[in-house]
């Protein structure tokens, strides 16, 4: 099963999944909200190794029916609400379907898979919960998050996100659920929609409209790619272990400006499109995680240099600018 699957990462875990495991069935559960693209997972109509069931992973005894009617025997948790902006406007969504959404699905997976029964069927499950780098706040001075760092969000989206991976902590010490939590730090790559940071930039800069930079843009993100993502999260589904958290980081760490600049540069666009705007309340300057643990055990690195990874990127986005105009600029 992976929740969330219609979201960004998700149908791209869903393609990553069924092209590099042929034994796989997929089960992809989403609430199909706004942040929903069926774009990309249409090309899979017809594919017997997967179904797409529209559901909100906050229905217990919905993703209950799922678990048993499909003999589900592991969970990719991605469904979320995951954008910044909109959980400083309106908390409570943040709070029901990232907080509750999980302990629903925790408590489904522990009912379903007997865990804790004995001679229960435990150990041969996995259910990955996939988190954010976000969890950590803003480290003291320059240094890289490493997973046993505190907890200490400043957003509200990020809150939502570290209470649930305390849940899911919980779940594996009371019950001995088979979890294991990966924190990633932010994603690039194609059908990621028009309301963050990167395809944004491109469809207003395509628009020849202002693009809006944060306070003075200088916020310090550490890009990954969607596809190294889906492989660290194979990796750690294969070879992590259970209880333990694992972070995802690209390696690639760039101030917001210099990306806005790198990609007018792609567009061949002028940087007068920038517009600096008020900076958003509780914005972080700073993240940087290590992955080392990941690394070493789990033996995955990212494989994509940025570079190439970004112009790659950009250039498809300006290929897919009738997909873009079907959004209302964010
Ligand atoms: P997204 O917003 O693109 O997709 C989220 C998906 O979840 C959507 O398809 C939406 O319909 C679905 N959803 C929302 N509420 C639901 C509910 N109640 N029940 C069922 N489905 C629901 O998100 P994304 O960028 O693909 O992120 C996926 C996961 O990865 C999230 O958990 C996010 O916190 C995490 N993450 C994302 C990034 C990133 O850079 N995008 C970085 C680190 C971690």
């Amino acid at each position: 099963m992976i929740t969330g699957g219609a979201g960004f990462i998700g149908s791209h875990l869903v393609h990553f999944l069924l092209a590099h495991d042929p034994d796989c069935r997929i089960v992809t559960v989403d609430a199909l909200t706004y942040a929903a693209n069926l774009d990309w997972l249409a090309s899979l109509q017809g594919n017997d190794r997967h179904i797409l069931v529209r559901a909100d992973i906050r229905d217990r005894g919905h993703m209950e029916a799922l678990l048993r009617t499909h003999d589900i025997s592991d969970v990719f948790h991605l469904a979320a609400e995951t954008h910044v902006d909109h959980s400083i406007r309106q908390a409570d969504v943040f709070v029901s379907t990232n907080v509750l959404g999980t302990q629903a699905l925790l408590d489904a997976a522990r009912t379903v898979w007997q865990v804790g029964k004995p001679d229960g069927p435990d150990s041969r499950h996995r259910f990955v919960h996939v988190s954010t780098d976000e969890v950590y706040g803003v480290p003291d001075r320059d240094q890289a998050f490493s997973e046993d760092m505190p907890l200490l969000p400043n957003n509200t989206y990020a809150a939502s996100k570290a209470a649930a991976d305390l849940l899911v902590r919980a779940a594996f010490k009371t019950h001995g659920l088979p979890v294991l939590v990966t924190r990633s730090s932010n994603n690039y790559g194609p059908w990621q929609l028009p309301d963050k940071l990167i395809p944004r930039v491109i469809d207003r800069a395509l628009r020849g409209l202002p693009i809006p930079v944060y306070g003075d843009g200088r916020q310090v993100r550490d890009w990954l790619h969607v596809v190294d993502h889906c492989a660290a999260l194979v990796a750690v589904f294969n070879q992590g272990q259970p209880g333990e958290a694992y972070n995802i980081g690209g390696g690639n760490v760039r101030a917001n400006i210099r990306l806005v600049r790198q990609i007018l540069k792609r567009l061949g666009l002028p940087d007068s499109q920038i517009a600096f705007v008020a900076d958003r309340p509780g914005h972080d300057v700073r993240y940087r995680v290590s992955t080392e643990k990941i690394q070493q055990a789990c033996g995955w690195a990212p494989t994509f240099s940025f570079q190439q990874g970004l112009l790659a990127t950009i250039d498809w986005y300006r290929d897919h600018e009738d997909w873009l105009r079907r959004f209302k600029p964010a």
